[in-house]
């Protein structure tokens, strides 16, 4: 997909240098011997270059680990208002990491969207981003959620939340992360692998409050208290809990969104007998993070791409990049959408999201000494 949009632009490129040529040489005849009518082909010619210049300039190149669905409305909005083209290449956050290191200076990409402070701490490590001075930027997302070097800008929220079988469980038993670690939980949780970076920011946010020891302690405890090897995705440990498989799962707010808001009567029947829980209400608040997205270091298109963050920082950008996957828009005073306001407000810990990237290595190793797998 990219080899064809840079095979195209190449093409584009060459043929606007034919033209030039032939313009020229076609001036140098104009009045001589064809007079007006190659002087309309001139004309014709002249514009010709200046929309295959056009056509070249106005175009962003994203490499997205957000799918299509989830963003190619956006896009198409941007498009409609500033005539600018988006050309998506969609694919896994780790695919994506691979390849713009593999292409270097040539890569055709000027946008990287990604989830999670970790990956996009990652792609920061690994010299694929730019820093971006933007007062639209800046002034929209609140400097906890955007990197202090302002090489990534969180663009939407979700909370890591405790999933509960009503029937087995009064949201009134549950309270914090740290809560999940006690035996009275014992066979009663599952979770996903912690080879997964939500698993990995979430022990980097314990890390931040607790300390190293302690935060070990904590995972221990968890896995203990694990109804079953950690396997599947979010949605997964959501449907296990709806199956009786466990009481308690911990997910990201928007898979539950998802099925709350699905086409597919399975998933609202096996959500309805759930319940989301924002845990640490009392203390320091409910992990979140973020998705995001920063200019790549080899960006063509270095000003267009900062417009489309700026668009996607923005008013309408805000409401329907949080919307299509029922996130919290990062900026504050956007509405929700019906489904993620129903959650109600909950408190946000603090913390700054950069921390989950900085503590990510220790996490990875902390994770695998507590034995969760
Ligand atoms: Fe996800």
């Amino acid at each position: 997909m990219v080899d064809v949009v840079s095979e195209a632009v190449s093409m584009i490129e060459s043929a606007v240098g034919r033209l030039r040529n032939v313009f020229a040489s076609g001036r140098r005849w104009v009045g001589i011997r064809f007079g007006a009518g190659l002087a309309m082909i001139g004309v014709a010619l002249a514009l010709a270059l200046v929309a295959a210049d056009a056509v070249q300039a106005a175009q962003v190149n994203v490499y997205s680990e957000r799918k299509e669905a989830l963003i190619k409305p956006l896009f198409d909005r941007f498009t409609e208002t500033t005539g600018i083209e988006v050309r998506l290449v969609t694919a896994g956050a780790s695919e994506l990491h691979e390849r713009l290191v593999a292409e270097g200076a040539d890569s055709p990409a000027d946008l990287l969207i990604t989830v999670d402070a970790g990956n996009l701490h990652r792609a920061k490590l690994a010299g694929l981003l730019q820093p971006v001075e933007s007062a639209v930027l800046t002034g929209n997302i609140p400097a906890r959620f955007r990197d202090p070097g302002n090489m990534w800008f969180g663009l939407s929220l979700r909370a890591r939340v405790i999933v509960y079988a009503k029937d087995r469980i009064r949201a009134d038993q549950l309270s914090s992360y740290e809560d999940l670690a006690d035996p009275k939980w014992r066979g009663r949780l599952v979770v996903r692998s912690s080879s997964n970076v939500y698993n990995q920011s979430l022990i980097a946010s314990m890390i931040a409050a607790h300390g190293i020891d302690q935060a070990e302690a904590w995972a221990a405890g968890l896995v203990a208290n694990f109804a079953r090897d950690p396997k599947g995705g979010d949605t997964d440990q959501i449907m296990a809990v709806a199956a009786g498989e466990a009481d308690l799962a911990i997910a990201n707010s928007y898979y539950y969104g998802r099925m709350v808001a699905s086409d597919d009567q399975r998933d609202r029947d096996a959500v309805a007998k759930t319940g989301i829980f924002f845990p640490n209400q009392s203390d320091r608040g409910t992990h979140v993070n973020v998705s995001g997205a920063g200019v790549t270091r080899a960006a063509k298109n270095r000003d267009l791409a900062i417009r489309l963050l700026e668009f996607m920082a923005g008013d309408q950008g805000q409401r329907l990049f949080a919307e299509l996957n029922h996130e919290f828009p990062v900026r504050p005073g956007i509405a929700r959408s019906a489904v993620v306001a129903a959650w109600g407000d909950f408190k946000i810990d603090p913390l700054d999201l950069a921390v989950l990237g900085e503590n990510n290595m220790e996490a990875i190793r902390l994770a695998d000494r507590a034995g969760w797998r």
